[in-house]
Protein backbone atom coordinates (compact mmCIF):
# COMPACT_ATOMS: atom_id res chain seq x y z
CA UNK A 1 0.00 0.00 0.00
CA UNK A 2 1.08 3.38 -0.69
CA UNK A 3 1.63 5.93 2.12
CA UNK A 4 -0.67 8.65 -0.04
CA UNK A 5 -2.79 8.52 -2.78
CA UNK A 6 -3.84 11.54 -4.83
CA UNK A 7 -5.46 12.07 -8.21
CA UNK A 8 -6.56 14.73 -10.46
CA UNK A 9 -5.56 16.39 -13.85
CA UNK A 10 -2.24 16.84 -14.39
CA UNK A 11 -1.95 19.25 -18.04
CA UNK A 12 1.16 19.39 -20.55
CA UNK A 13 2.35 23.35 -19.90
CA UNK A 14 3.85 24.95 -22.22
CA UNK A 15 6.23 27.79 -20.58
CA UNK A 16 7.18 31.03 -23.23
CA UNK A 17 10.01 33.93 -22.64
CA UNK A 18 7.95 36.43 -24.34
CA UNK A 19 4.30 36.64 -26.62
CA UNK A 20 3.80 33.43 -28.78
CA UNK A 21 2.65 35.97 -31.25
CA UNK A 22 6.43 36.88 -31.67
CA UNK A 23 7.27 33.07 -31.77
CA UNK A 24 9.11 33.00 -28.44
CA UNK A 25 9.96 29.26 -28.48
CA UNK A 26 8.23 26.94 -25.41
CA UNK A 27 10.05 24.88 -23.22
CA UNK A 28 7.69 21.53 -22.01
CA UNK A 29 6.60 20.60 -18.48
CA UNK A 30 3.76 19.46 -16.86
CA UNK A 31 1.57 20.98 -14.22
CA UNK A 32 -1.29 19.69 -11.95
CA UNK A 33 -1.31 20.68 -8.35
CA UNK A 34 -1.74 16.96 -7.03
CA UNK A 35 1.24 15.83 -9.15
CA UNK A 36 3.20 18.73 -7.43
CA UNK A 37 2.33 17.41 -4.41
CA UNK A 38 3.15 13.72 -5.12
CA UNK A 39 6.25 14.90 -6.29
CA UNK A 40 7.07 16.87 -3.30
CA UNK A 41 6.19 13.91 -1.28
CA UNK A 42 8.40 11.31 -3.32
CA UNK A 43 11.17 14.04 -2.54
CA UNK A 44 10.69 13.45 0.80
CA UNK A 45 11.02 9.88 0.59
CA UNK A 46 7.23 9.16 1.03
CA UNK A 47 5.50 6.05 -0.97
CA UNK A 48 2.84 8.12 -3.20
CA UNK A 49 0.58 7.00 -6.16
CA UNK A 50 -0.25 8.99 -8.53
CA UNK A 51 -3.99 8.06 -10.33
CA UNK A 52 -5.06 10.57 -12.84
CA UNK A 53 -6.40 10.29 -15.90
CA UNK A 54 -4.72 11.23 -19.50
CA UNK A 55 -5.20 10.99 -22.96
CA UNK A 56 -3.38 8.46 -25.31
CA UNK A 57 -0.91 11.18 -26.14
CA UNK A 58 2.80 12.41 -26.03
CA UNK A 59 1.72 14.72 -23.52
CA UNK A 60 0.80 12.02 -21.51
CA UNK A 61 3.85 10.48 -22.60
CA UNK A 62 5.88 13.24 -20.74
CA UNK A 63 3.62 13.32 -17.91
CA UNK A 64 4.18 9.52 -16.70
CA UNK A 65 7.96 9.43 -17.51
CA UNK A 66 8.65 12.60 -15.24
CA UNK A 67 6.45 11.27 -12.51
CA UNK A 68 8.02 7.86 -12.84
CA UNK A 69 11.16 9.84 -12.75
CA UNK A 70 10.55 11.30 -9.66
CA UNK A 71 9.24 7.97 -7.61
CA UNK A 72 5.84 8.43 -7.94
CA UNK A 73 3.92 5.65 -8.09
CA UNK A 74 1.55 5.91 -11.31
CA UNK A 75 0.43 2.22 -11.75
CA UNK A 76 -2.40 3.28 -11.23
CA UNK A 77 -3.20 5.99 -13.39
CA UNK A 78 -5.25 5.38 -16.39
CA UNK A 79 -5.81 6.16 -20.07
CA UNK A 80 -8.60 7.25 -22.00
CA UNK A 81 -8.44 6.77 -25.56
CA UNK A 82 -10.77 9.48 -26.61
CA UNK A 83 -9.98 12.74 -25.28
CA UNK A 84 -6.55 14.62 -25.14
CA UNK A 85 -4.58 15.49 -21.95
CA UNK A 86 -5.34 19.02 -21.03
CA UNK A 87 -2.71 21.47 -21.91
CA UNK A 88 -1.66 25.28 -20.76
CA UNK A 89 0.50 27.89 -21.71
CA UNK A 90 2.60 30.26 -19.19
CA UNK A 91 3.62 33.61 -21.36
CA UNK A 92 6.20 35.15 -19.32
CA UNK A 93 5.13 39.24 -20.59
CA UNK A 94 7.27 40.92 -18.12
CA UNK A 95 9.53 40.16 -15.64
CA UNK A 96 7.31 38.81 -13.12
CA UNK A 97 3.70 38.80 -15.03
CA UNK A 98 3.16 35.96 -17.06
CA UNK A 99 -0.64 35.14 -18.81
CA UNK A 100 -2.05 31.68 -18.40
CA UNK A 101 -3.77 30.30 -21.31
CA UNK A 102 -6.18 26.94 -20.58
CA UNK A 103 -7.38 23.74 -22.54
CA UNK A 104 -8.21 21.50 -20.59
CA UNK A 105 -12.24 21.13 -21.68
CA UNK A 106 -13.46 17.76 -22.51
CA UNK A 107 -9.61 16.49 -21.38
CA UNK A 108 -9.28 13.28 -20.45
CA UNK A 109 -9.30 14.17 -16.24
CA UNK A 110 -12.37 15.83 -16.86
CA UNK A 111 -13.84 12.44 -17.83
CA UNK A 112 -12.44 10.72 -14.59
CA UNK A 113 -14.71 8.15 -12.80
CA UNK A 114 -15.37 6.58 -9.88
CA UNK A 115 -14.86 3.18 -11.40
CA UNK A 116 -11.21 4.59 -12.98
CA UNK A 117 -10.14 4.51 -9.04
CA UNK A 118 -11.00 0.94 -8.49
CA UNK A 119 -7.58 -0.49 -8.80
CA UNK A 120 -5.93 2.93 -6.80
CA UNK A 121 -8.36 1.91 -3.86
CA UNK A 122 -8.03 -1.10 -3.60
CA UNK A 123 -4.48 -1.30 -3.04
CA UNK A 124 -4.52 0.47 -0.27
CA UNK A 125 -2.73 3.89 1.09
CA UNK A 126 -2.87 5.71 4.49
CA UNK A 127 -4.05 8.76 3.54
CA UNK A 128 -6.07 10.39 0.93
CA UNK A 129 -5.10 13.96 -0.92
CA UNK A 130 -8.21 15.31 -2.51
CA UNK A 131 -8.70 18.86 -4.11
CA UNK A 132 -11.26 21.11 -5.02
CA UNK A 133 -9.84 21.47 -8.44
CA UNK A 134 -11.24 17.81 -9.26
CA UNK A 135 -14.58 18.79 -8.00
CA UNK A 136 -14.02 21.97 -10.67
CA UNK A 137 -13.70 19.78 -13.58
CA UNK A 138 -17.45 18.20 -13.59
CA UNK A 139 -19.63 15.79 -12.85
CA UNK A 140 -17.50 12.64 -13.22
CA UNK A 141 -14.45 13.53 -11.40
CA UNK A 142 -16.66 15.49 -8.96
CA UNK A 143 -18.16 11.64 -8.02
CA UNK A 144 -14.73 10.54 -8.01
CA UNK A 145 -13.93 12.12 -5.38
CA UNK A 146 -16.89 11.09 -3.40
CA UNK A 147 -16.05 7.54 -4.09
CA UNK A 148 -12.72 7.73 -3.07
CA UNK A 149 -13.02 9.76 0.16
CA UNK A 150 -16.28 7.18 1.18
CA UNK A 151 -13.48 4.53 0.44
CA UNK A 152 -10.89 6.26 2.57
CA UNK A 153 -13.03 6.68 5.11
CA UNK A 154 -14.57 3.34 5.15
CA UNK A 155 -11.03 1.68 5.67
CA UNK A 156 -9.81 4.46 8.71
CA UNK A 157 -7.38 6.34 5.90
CA UNK A 158 -6.74 9.90 6.64
CA UNK A 159 -8.85 12.07 4.32
CA UNK A 160 -6.95 15.59 3.33
CA UNK A 161 -8.64 18.18 1.55
CA UNK A 162 -6.75 21.33 -0.10
CA UNK A 163 -9.70 23.65 -0.95
CA UNK A 164 -7.84 25.25 -4.20
CA UNK A 165 -10.57 27.26 -5.44
CA UNK A 166 -9.82 28.42 -9.36
CA UNK A 167 -12.10 30.67 -10.20
CA UNK A 168 -11.22 29.84 -13.83
CA UNK A 169 -12.79 26.57 -13.74
CA UNK A 170 -16.30 27.73 -11.15
CA UNK A 171 -17.69 30.54 -8.71
CA UNK A 172 -17.26 30.73 -5.31
CA UNK A 173 -20.83 29.65 -4.91
CA UNK A 174 -21.02 26.26 -7.06
CA UNK A 175 -17.20 25.56 -5.22
CA UNK A 176 -19.50 26.46 -1.94
CA UNK A 177 -22.00 24.33 -3.02
CA UNK A 178 -20.46 21.24 -3.78
CA UNK A 179 -17.45 21.56 -0.93
CA UNK A 180 -19.62 22.19 2.10
CA UNK A 181 -21.16 18.98 1.73
CA UNK A 182 -18.26 16.70 2.30
CA UNK A 183 -17.67 18.44 5.47
CA UNK A 184 -18.07 15.60 7.45
CA UNK A 185 -16.00 13.11 5.80
CA UNK A 186 -12.76 15.22 5.46
CA UNK A 187 -9.90 14.46 8.80
CA UNK A 188 -7.80 17.43 7.82
CA UNK A 189 -8.49 20.39 5.94
CA UNK A 190 -6.22 23.14 4.13
CA UNK A 191 -7.18 26.44 3.10
CA UNK A 192 -5.91 29.74 2.30
CA UNK A 193 -7.82 32.50 4.52
CA UNK A 194 -9.67 33.55 1.66
CA UNK A 195 -11.05 30.25 0.52
CA UNK A 196 -12.44 29.30 4.42
CA UNK A 197 -15.80 30.71 3.11
CA UNK A 198 -16.18 27.92 0.45
CA UNK A 199 -16.46 25.19 2.98
CA UNK A 200 -17.61 26.55 6.18
CA UNK A 201 -19.85 29.32 7.47
CA UNK A 202 -22.73 31.18 5.72
CA UNK A 203 -23.45 34.88 5.13
CA UNK A 204 -24.31 35.35 8.91
CA UNK A 205 -21.18 33.55 10.29
CA UNK A 206 -18.09 36.40 11.20
CA UNK A 207 -14.59 35.72 11.16
CA UNK A 208 -12.38 32.35 10.57
CA UNK A 209 -12.78 31.52 14.06
CA UNK A 210 -16.49 30.63 13.48
CA UNK A 211 -15.51 28.69 10.65
CA UNK A 212 -12.55 26.66 11.91
CA UNK A 213 -14.98 25.84 14.82
CA UNK A 214 -17.44 24.81 12.29
CA UNK A 215 -15.64 22.41 10.54
CA UNK A 216 -13.90 21.11 13.80
CA UNK A 217 -17.52 20.47 15.02
CA UNK A 218 -18.30 18.20 11.76
CA UNK A 219 -15.12 16.25 12.60
CA UNK A 220 -12.28 17.60 10.98
CA UNK A 221 -9.40 17.15 13.16
CA UNK A 222 -7.52 19.63 12.10
CA UNK A 223 -7.81 23.00 10.08
CA UNK A 224 -4.79 23.93 8.18
CA UNK A 225 -4.91 28.04 7.44
CA UNK A 226 -2.74 29.11 4.95
CA UNK A 227 -1.56 33.17 4.17
CA UNK A 228 1.11 33.78 1.79
CA UNK A 229 3.99 35.36 2.70
CA UNK A 230 2.19 35.90 6.31
CA UNK A 231 3.06 32.30 7.27
CA UNK A 232 0.07 30.19 8.31
CA UNK A 233 -1.78 29.13 11.20
CA UNK A 234 -2.88 25.65 12.49
CA UNK A 235 -6.42 24.62 14.34
CA UNK A 236 -6.59 21.05 16.07
CA UNK A 237 -9.84 19.66 17.21
CA UNK A 238 -8.00 19.17 20.90
CA UNK A 239 -7.90 23.11 21.32
CA UNK A 240 -4.62 23.98 20.19
CA UNK A 241 -3.45 26.50 17.89
CA UNK A 242 -0.71 27.28 16.54
CA UNK A 243 0.72 29.93 14.01
CA UNK A 244 4.23 30.07 12.48
CA UNK A 245 5.61 33.17 9.81
CA UNK A 246 6.64 32.36 6.41
CA UNK A 247 10.61 31.43 6.15
CA UNK A 248 11.76 34.60 4.45
CA UNK A 249 13.20 33.60 1.15
CA UNK A 250 14.17 35.48 -2.07
CA UNK A 251 10.92 35.33 -4.49
CA UNK A 252 11.79 33.60 -7.71
CA UNK A 253 7.80 31.91 -8.38
CA UNK A 254 5.24 31.62 -6.03
CA UNK A 255 3.12 29.57 -8.68
CA UNK A 256 3.11 26.08 -6.67
CA UNK A 257 3.54 27.03 -2.89
CA UNK A 258 0.48 26.06 -1.90
CA UNK A 259 0.81 22.57 -3.07
CA UNK A 260 4.13 22.46 -1.31
CA UNK A 261 3.34 23.62 1.48
CA UNK A 262 0.56 20.54 1.14
CA UNK A 263 3.77 18.22 0.71
CA UNK A 264 5.24 19.43 3.86
CA UNK A 265 2.44 19.21 5.68
CA UNK A 266 1.59 15.66 4.59
CA UNK A 267 4.66 14.80 5.06
CA UNK A 268 5.22 15.50 8.84
CA UNK A 269 1.76 13.86 9.18
CA UNK A 270 3.24 10.16 8.11
CA UNK A 271 6.67 10.84 9.75
CA UNK A 272 4.68 10.96 13.22
CA UNK A 273 5.96 14.62 13.76
CA UNK A 274 3.59 16.97 16.35
CA UNK A 275 1.61 19.77 15.10
CA UNK A 276 4.28 22.16 15.26
CA UNK A 277 6.84 20.45 13.22
CA UNK A 278 4.20 19.94 10.96
CA UNK A 279 3.56 23.26 10.37
CA UNK A 280 7.19 23.64 10.11
CA UNK A 281 8.01 21.28 7.42
CA UNK A 282 5.15 22.97 5.62
CA UNK A 283 6.22 26.25 5.74
CA UNK A 284 9.92 25.13 4.57
CA UNK A 285 8.58 23.53 1.63
CA UNK A 286 6.16 26.36 0.57
CA UNK A 287 9.13 28.90 0.47
CA UNK A 288 11.41 26.02 -1.31
CA UNK A 289 8.33 26.42 -4.27
CA UNK A 290 8.68 30.08 -3.55
CA UNK A 291 12.51 30.85 -3.85
CA UNK A 292 13.14 28.54 -7.06
CA UNK A 293 11.79 28.53 -10.54
CA UNK A 294 8.94 26.26 -11.74
CA UNK A 295 6.05 24.50 -9.87
CA UNK A 296 7.58 21.34 -8.86
CA UNK A 297 11.48 21.37 -9.83
CA UNK A 298 12.53 23.36 -6.91
CA UNK A 299 10.90 21.21 -4.05
CA UNK A 300 13.34 19.27 -1.48
CA UNK A 301 14.68 16.44 -1.29
CA UNK A 302 14.86 15.17 2.80
CA UNK A 303 18.54 15.68 2.80
CA UNK A 304 17.61 19.59 1.44
CA UNK A 305 15.07 20.44 4.07
CA UNK A 306 17.61 22.91 5.54
CA UNK A 307 19.20 24.22 3.13
CA UNK A 308 16.99 26.80 3.28
CA UNK A 309 18.89 27.97 7.12
CA UNK A 310 22.09 28.51 5.55
CA UNK A 311 23.28 31.51 5.43
CA UNK A 312 22.18 33.82 1.89
CA UNK A 313 25.00 33.62 -0.36
CA UNK A 314 26.82 30.49 1.47
CA UNK A 315 28.04 27.75 -0.74
CA UNK A 316 27.42 24.30 0.84
CA UNK A 317 30.50 22.05 0.46
P1 LIG B 1 -0.78 28.85 -4.82
O1 LIG B 1 -2.23 28.62 -5.11
O2 LIG B 1 -0.16 29.99 -5.58
O3 LIG B 1 0.05 27.61 -4.90
P2 LIG B 1 -1.75 29.29 -2.12
O4 LIG B 1 -2.59 30.51 -2.14
O5 LIG B 1 -2.41 27.97 -2.08
O6 LIG B 1 -0.68 29.32 -3.30
P3 LIG B 1 -0.02 30.56 -0.23
O7 LIG B 1 -0.73 30.92 1.02
O8 LIG B 1 0.27 31.62 -1.20
O9 LIG B 1 -0.78 29.32 -0.88
O10 LIG B 1 1.37 29.87 0.14
C1 LIG B 1 1.44 28.66 0.84
C2 LIG B 1 2.55 28.73 1.85
O11 LIG B 1 3.79 28.96 1.17
C3 LIG B 1 2.40 29.86 2.86
O12 LIG B 1 1.61 29.44 3.95
C4 LIG B 1 3.86 30.11 3.23
O13 LIG B 1 4.26 29.19 4.23
C5 LIG B 1 4.60 29.82 1.94
N1 LIG B 1 4.80 31.09 1.22
C6 LIG B 1 3.94 31.70 0.36
N2 LIG B 1 4.43 32.88 -0.07
C7 LIG B 1 5.64 33.02 0.53
C8 LIG B 1 6.67 34.03 0.51
N3 LIG B 1 6.55 35.15 -0.23
N4 LIG B 1 7.78 33.83 1.25
C9 LIG B 1 7.93 32.70 1.98
N5 LIG B 1 7.01 31.73 2.06
C10 LIG B 1 5.88 31.88 1.36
Amino acid sequence: AADVLTFGETMLSLQTEGPVAVGAPARTTLAGAESNVAIGLARLGHGVSWAGRLGADEPARLILRTLRGEGVDVRHATTDPDAPTGSMLRERLVADVARVHYWRAGSAASRQRPEHLTEALTAGARVLHVTGITCALGPDPRAAVAAAVGHAREHGWTVVLDVNHRARLWSREQAAQVLRPLRGRIDVVIASDDELPLIAGDDDTDGEEARVAELLAAGAREVVVKRGRDGAELYGSDGHRIRRPAHPVPVVDTVGAGDAFCAGYLSGLLDGLPPAERLRRACTTGAFAVATAGDWEGLPHRDELTVLDAPPGSAIR
